[in-house]
């Protein structure tokens, strides 16, 4: 009986002998089967584009988490809402207890998307002195919703007001 390696040798040696017939016999199939093979691709592309995605979306997923990990140590382990004061989590994973940047100048600052900017740069000292220019606001997600980007001041002006004037009207305890 031949040994493995004398096996494993010949195999190489009839592939080798028999790549061009093989080559040319996979050509003939595929010209004569051209369209039976398009229809089985117009099935298969999607497929293979959405198993693709889903290594794609991984890799993306590991590689935003590594540079925000990089940026964490920008910002205190614990912030605080610079309106309500709630204790706050840089990239906590729940809304409710991160970190949201506010836009606090009406939305011209260079970085248009906080986050998105942090989970998509790779922390350079560049990067941090564009970051470190747009002076971002540290909210918590409530106080982020409640306050608008632009005329804000007016906003808070109007909502005084009405506080103060339904305070009048029925007494300390209607809030
Ligand atoms: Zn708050």
């Amino acid at each position: 009986m031949p040994s493995k390696r004398d096996r494993k040798e010949w195999s190489k040696g009839y592939y080798l002998k028999n790549k061009e017939k093989k080559l040319k016999y996979q050509k003939e199939y595929s010209s004569k089967h051209k369209e039976k093979i398009e229809e089985y691709l117009k099935d298969y592309r999607p497929k293979r584009y959405q198993m693709n995605r889903i290594d794609i979306d991984k890799k993306n997923r590991k590689r935003e988490e590594g540079y925000l990990k990089e940026w964490s140590t920008l910002f205190p382990k614990i912030a605080h809402c610079e309106m309500c004061g709630k204790d706050l989590i840089f990239n906590s994973g729940e809304n409710g207890k991160s970190i949201h940047f506010d836009h606090c100048h009406g939305g011209i600052a260079p970085i248009k998307h906080p986050m998105k900017f942090l989970r998509n740069s790779k922390r350079t000292p560049e990067k941090e002195a564009l970051w470190k220019s747009c002076r971002f606001g540290i909210l918590c997600l409530k106080c982020n919703i409640c306050l608008p980007t632009i005329d804000r001041k007016q906003f808070i002006v109007n909502a005084t007001r009405y506080a103060a004037e339904k305070e009048k009207e029925y007494g300390p305890y209607a809030f």
